[in-house]
């Protein structure tokens, strides 16, 4: 059993279930366990407490945590009783017969812990059935019957989509299961199961020389990750996730399984790579060439107070990242606190950090400017164990089943110095600012450098290639918190978004798929949209794998 949450997952009652599927990340995926901010809420139900341990070489291992917690009952609504009588009964028991693994209705217990979505805006849509696939052939069976039986499929591998997307009204293909990693210690060829989590590969590769480059969710599905791209605190130095992909096994729309590489199939292979999951078929397993790893990183944290301070590092770390050579993979993040006696603007917490691949002094060669704009309030630079700080500091585990809606945009060079200071303006004026629901501004420096730019735009299909900087106002509201809670802090979101539209392409990163963008397709793929298109009408021309964004057949 995996030493992580997926058994917990599979296991555990619904409101436990949506609460465990949170407990191991937050929805920015990077704030280690020490960060002060709070950028998502912790609803009091929740509760959380994880440890790391030693290996006997001395490095730690990933760590471990426990989680009890609830979400609201509103939030797991069984679906409209007609969807589910659209199926003629023996149209299920003949499912059940086919399938190795198991067929729940809303009549099933475990339905209600089943299918569950990280993002509780989205928990109201269940499906009329979940399939609970035993293995890749499984997963064939389900494509087969949802054709026969015209109910529309949708994949889930780790409930992650920001936007919802792997939520249906018809059937769930959970491949939870399907979860097998292996790695050759010698080659670095890594073997992933379909929906092998974060924490899986994690646990296969943990003190080997060899890393997949990945984000730092433990329960965020690779699946889902690969094919939208894939990017975190390693991708500057050692590329996205998907720029390891080498091969892939998909179900696609005729029920056929697929083995598709750079000279089988290359079109759709292409698409894996970047084209996001839900629109080409289900990808039941993907082979990987892992990058051999550093013995040892710079890790560093710098704090920040107030709005001044926060726009003039914003400003330079901004620079840093469009300038910066590939060793260092930055983040930033300014969040709107409780407003205190320095009022709001005093009320803005921020910090800077990441990790180098090389010295320390390198790091604070290239970090000066940012340094010189303003004081920090706290920092720590430490060279570490490679695998110490992806395991102990990148994999940190948060509480919180919550409601999100970030909107990211890219940029190419760093966006002025007023329009940064306006956004910052913007956050100190954010509606919401408790532990549950509250604004933050992320700028994620992991998009750029050379490596991530050797590849050009077409090469795959994750056309964002040149960038120096993912920007994102990330909104977050508790499960349970009024509509217009939720409905001020979007407004929020889009007013921050407005601020540097003019200063950015428009392009946005398809994992962190939001439904508010008016042309998500352009923004998610921008000039590769008519190759995958073309893909699409050639694998899956009835549009049988479908959701509110996927690209469409012609
Ligand atoms: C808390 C949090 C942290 C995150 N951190 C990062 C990060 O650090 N870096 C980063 O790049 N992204 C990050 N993401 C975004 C994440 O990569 C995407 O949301 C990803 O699509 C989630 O995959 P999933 O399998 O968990 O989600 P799901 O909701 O199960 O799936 C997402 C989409 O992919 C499809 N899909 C899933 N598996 C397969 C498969 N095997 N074959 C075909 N289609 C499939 C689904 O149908 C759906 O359309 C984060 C998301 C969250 C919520």
């Amino acid at each position: 059993m995996n030493p992580f949450t997926r058994r917990r997952l599979l296991q555990q009652g619904a409101a436990a279930a949506a609460a465990a599927l949170l407990a191991s990340c937050k929805s920015d995926s990077a704030t280690p366990a020490t960060s002060p901010p709070t950028t998502t809420g912790s609803p009091s139900t929740s509760s959380t407490s994880s440890t790391a341990s030693s290996t006997t070489s001395g490095l730690p291992t990933v760590p471990s945590s426990t989680t009890t917690s609830s979400v609201p009952s509103s939030t797991v609504a069984p679906p409209p009783a007609s969807l589910v009588d659209t199926i003629p009964a023996g149209a299920i028991e003949d499912l059940r017969a086919r399938l190795g693994g198991s067929v729940l209705t809303p009549e099933d217990a475990a339905y209600a812990t089943s299918g569950l979505t990280a993002n509780t805006r989205y928990s109201g849509i269940r499906p009329a059935l979940i399939a609970q696939c035993r293995d890749e052939s499984d997963v064939a069976t389900c494509v087969r019957w949802a054709v026969e039986n015209g109910v529309q499929p949708v994949g889930r591998g780790g409930g992650h989509s920001y936007a919802g997307l792997s939520t249906t009204t018809g059937l769930l293909i959970d491949i939870t299961a399907l979860n097998k990693v292996t790695l050759d210690r010698s080659s670095g060829q890594a073997v992933v199961g379909g929906s092998a989590f974060n924490s899986d590969v994690l646990t296969a590769t943990i003190n080997s020389p060899f890393l997949l480059p990945g984000g730092t969710c433990l329960s965020v599905g690779t699946g889902g990750l690969v094919l939208g791209g894939g990017i975190g605190y390693n991708a500057r130095w050692a590329g996205l996730t998907c720029d390891h992909l080498t091969a892939s096994r998909i179900v696609v729309a005729s029920g056929d399984l697929l083995e598709i590489d750079d000279s089988k199939d290359r079109d759709l292979f292409w698409a894996c790579r970047g084209g996001t999951g839900g629109t080409f078929g289900i990808n039941t397993e993907f082979t990987f060439q892992l990058i051999e790893v550093p013995a040892t990183v710079t890790y560093f944290r710098y704090d920040f107070e107030g709005a001044d301070d926060a726009a003039a590092v914003l400003a330079e770390f901004n620079r840093v990242c469009a300038t910066g050579n590939s060793g260092i993979n930055p983040s930033y993040m300014a969040q709107a606190t409780p407003i205190g006696s320095a009022g709001p603007r005093g009320a803005i917490a921020c910090f800077a950090r990441g990790q180098y691949v090389g010295p320390a002094s390198e790091l604070q060669d290239l970090l000066a400017p940012m340094l010189k704009a303003a004081t920090p309030t706290k920092s720590a630079v430490e060279e570490r164990p490679f695998w110490d700080v992806q395991a102990n500091v990148w994999a940190s585990e948060n509480p919180t089943p919550h409601a999100f809606g970030d909107h990211s945009r890219y940029a190419k060079d760093p966006v002025p110095d007023d329009a940064v200071a306006k956004m910052i303006d913007i956050l100190a004026e954010c509606p919401q600012r408790d532990d549950d629901n509250n604004g933050s501004i992320w700028s994620l420096g992991w998009v750029g450098g050379d490596v991530m730019n050797k590849p050009g735009r077409a090469d795959t299909a994750y056309v964002h290639r040149g960038m120096s900087t993912l920007l994102r106002p990330t909104p977050v509201w508790a499960a349970d918190a009024a509509q217009s809670v939720g409905d001020e802090l979007l407004a929020w979101t889009e007013q921050v978004i407005s601020v540097i539209d003019a200063h950015t392409p428009r392009e946005s990163y398809q994992n962190f798929p939001n439904r508010a963008i008016k042309d998500p397709q352009q923004e998610y793929f921008a000039e590769n949209l008519d190759r995958l298109t073309e893909v699409k009408t050639r694998h899956d021309p009835t549009n049988l794998f479908r959701n509110a964004q996927s690209v469409a057949p012609r």
